[in-house]
């Protein structure tokens, strides 16, 4: 796909937008789904990006998310949280203009496919913003429930056309390379759920297992209603990450 737009939509974040003919084919309604991103090298030309992508050695994937998908124009939308130059897609976001390539694989599921809870409950960090909002703007209008939106400063807060009926709280968490403690603590502080409650929760892998441990093992909401995700480790790249995800899982 090609690059045809940036932005910089908050302080700590870029959107890049991309287009490909067979973006047109795509379901429309998949936002908040994830893909793989293949990234080229630093001044890699798109046809030798061509010839890895077919023969090889793979290059730097990392996953994300779509935020917007236009069937019609053939276009998506990827929001990428900026934290720097130290990770190859961050760095690509921050370097990629018009006319640049990158590789997609995919996507994968929607998180939600099916709203049927009394009440929700969404947590993300900037990282997941993507699919928790694009989650809020699919449920129907009518569901109730709270969102706790960890951002690196108050000026990372974006529009988001979520029910009326679900408190967006934004917390302000300055430093990512810390763990976010605040929506831990705010989620164990709600009272005991009533009803069915679905969630849809992901950010950091530290945030993620407190919040595993609070909702499934202490509150024991099914796993079944539950989508909760660590999306990035602080110190590991995604690979390492990856691996340990894999690990937990099997052990
Ligand atoms: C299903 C899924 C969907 C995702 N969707 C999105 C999305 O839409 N937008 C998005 O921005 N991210 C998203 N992520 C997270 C993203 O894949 C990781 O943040 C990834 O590590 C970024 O790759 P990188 O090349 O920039 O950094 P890496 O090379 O993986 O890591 C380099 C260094 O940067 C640190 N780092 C990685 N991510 C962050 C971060 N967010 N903030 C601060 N430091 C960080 C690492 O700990 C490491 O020390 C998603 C992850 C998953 C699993």
């Amino acid at each position: 796909m090609t690059v045809v737009r940036k932005s910089q939509i908050t302080p700590n974040m870029i959107r890049v937008t991309c287009a490909a003919d067979w973006i047109k084919t795509l379901e429309p309604g998949i936002e908040g789904a994830h893909f793989k991103l293949f990234l080229p090298r630093v001044d890699q030309s798109a046809d030798d990006f061509a010839r890895q992508l077919d023969d090889g050695p793979r290059p730097d994937v990392r996953t994300y998310t779509i935020r917007y998908l236009r069937v019609e124009s053939g276009e998506i939308d990827i929001d990428f949280v900026d934290h720097g130059d130290a990770g190859p897609a961050s760095a690509w976001a921050r370097r990629c203009k018009s006319g640049d390539v990158a590789g997609f694989a995919g996507p994968g599921p929607i998180k939600l496919s099916e709203f049927y809870a009394d009440t929700y409950v969404l947590a993300a960090d900037m990282s997941a913003l993507a699919v928790v909002a694009a989650t809020l703007e699919a449920m129907p209008r009518d569901a109730k429930g709270t969102a706790f939106l960890e951002i690196t400063t108050p000026e990372d807060r974006q529009e988001i056309d979520a029910p009326a009926g679900v408190d967006l709280q934004w917390i302000v968490h300055p430093d990512p390379h810390q763990p976010a403690t605040q929506s831990v603590q705010k989620i164990a502080a709600m009272p005991e759920f009533s009803g069915s409650v679905q969630t849809c929760i992901a950010g950091e892998s530290s945030m993620i297992k407190q919040l595993r441990e609070e909702i499934v093992n202490k509150r024991g909401v099914p796993k079944t209603d539950v989508y909760i995700s660590g999306y990035w480790k602080i110190g590991l790249i995604e690979d390492e990450h990856q691996q340990v995800k894999r690990a937990e899982a099997a052990g």
